[in-house]
């Protein structure tokens, strides 16, 4: 089976309201979607969000990514799998979110052509999982309430946008618990909006209230790795490092500092399934437990990282796969079934088993 074309589509859809962070504000999710195509009448699907404050990327870069890509696939044959994921990740440096794009879709064709469902390629059997959902950034009456309408349509687990520092993240951190009651469990996010001084300052006052969030994702900047270890050996609620791991080498290195207690994979950070892979077999080996976390992604990017959640659930034990849920509608056929914090994988998929 032949790579013939690479193609590309717009994928645009509304969010419910808009997404908020230390970092950004977005009203509408617009990624890239690639199709390639071969000489067997097989289409493998990809996706990826750009999402220029974190990798650097924006639609324009990853179109001249894919054109520059395109002369080394084209006439490439499946069989050499291996070989295609090295000319993407190898031909050109960064641009992860371009790559995992184009990984997705060869990894949809291998499926395909295996006739088997992506996750079942990969070794899992997992169906079923449970996602968290983002609290946008926003004055903290605003952030009870929709921590509230959350809990309504039936998370158990909210992920809550902080990062201004100081009193405030405290106030609203400790008005959205007691709001949502002790079995909703609270995951906070500082996109890198603390220091590590006052990272350790907001936590220890929050657990000397007995308030312990399940974790802090990425509290200081994304190089401040000593930061990172600052804070670990200072408070009892567990780091989760998102921004400050791409690399299978940033991980080791963060996981050697003893610096982390957990890591956030996003196909977009890492450039694709295959490091998605190995990231989460590494942290395995350091008894670390990953997060499986998107950007403001569609279906099929969010999909495809569920079926990779499948295959390592053994160490991928929590989700942050909301993206599909903040949108107004899906505007992807088929897949995996996003159903508020209820993720399924249907019975009857091959590949990633999508149309756009
Ligand atoms: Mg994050």
């Amino acid at each position: 089976m032949k790579i013939i074309d690479i193609k590309t589509k717009l994928l645009k859809a509304p969010l419910k309201t808009p997404f908020q962070t230390a970092l950004r504000r977005v009203e509408a999710l617009e990624d890239l979607v690639v199709l390639i195509q071969t000489d067997s009448g097989l289409t493998g699907y990809g996706e990826g969000a750009p999402t220029p404050v974190i990798t650097g990327e924006t639609i324009g870069t990853m179109l001249a990514v894919i054109e520059y890509l395109k002369p080394f696939l084209i006439g490439q044959n499946l069989d050499d799998f291996d070989s295609l994921i090295r000319i993407v990740g190898h031909k050109i440096l960064k641009n992860t979110t371009a790559k995992s794009a184009l990984e997705i879709a060869l990894y949809d064709l291998k499926a395909q052509q295996a006739n088997l469902p992506l996750y079942r390629l990969l070794g899992g059997e997992k169906q079923e999982f449970r996602t968290d959902i983002t609290i946008s950034l926003n004055p903290t009456e605003v952030m009870v309430q929709d921590a509230l309408e959350m809990v309504r349509r039936g998370y158990t687990t909210l992920k809550i946008k902080v990062g201004e520092g100081g009193q405030i993240d405290i106030d609203r951190i400790e008005e959205i618990y007691w709001a949502v009651g002790k079995g909703v469990a609270l995951r906070l996010d500082a996109n890198q909006g603390w220091s590590a001084q006052q990272s350790v300052e907001i936590l220890t006052a929050l657990e000397h209230k007995g308030i312990l969030p399940k974790l802090i994702e990425q509290p200081v900047k994304a190089d401040d790795w000593e930061g990172l270890r600052y804070i670990k050996e200072r408070v009892a609620t567990p780091i989760l490092a998102d921004e400050s791991v791409f690399t299978l080498r940033d991980a080791r290195m963060l996981l050697e500092l003893q610096a982390i207690d957990m890591i956030n994979i996003k196909l977009s950070k890492c450039g694709g399934i295959s490091n998605a892979l190995k990231l989460a077999d590494l942290a395995g080996e350091y008894g670390v437990k990953c997060m499986l976390g998107c950007m403001l992604e569609g279906p099929i990017s969010v999909g495809a990282a569920v079926h990779v959640a499948s295959a390592k659930s053994d160490v991928i034990t929590m989700l942050d796969l909301d993206a599909v849920s903040l949108c107004k509608y899906n505007p992807v056929k088929g897949g995996v079934c996003f159903d508020e914090s209820k993720i399924t994988i249907p019975d009857d998929l091959i590949g990633l088993g999508v149309a756009y």
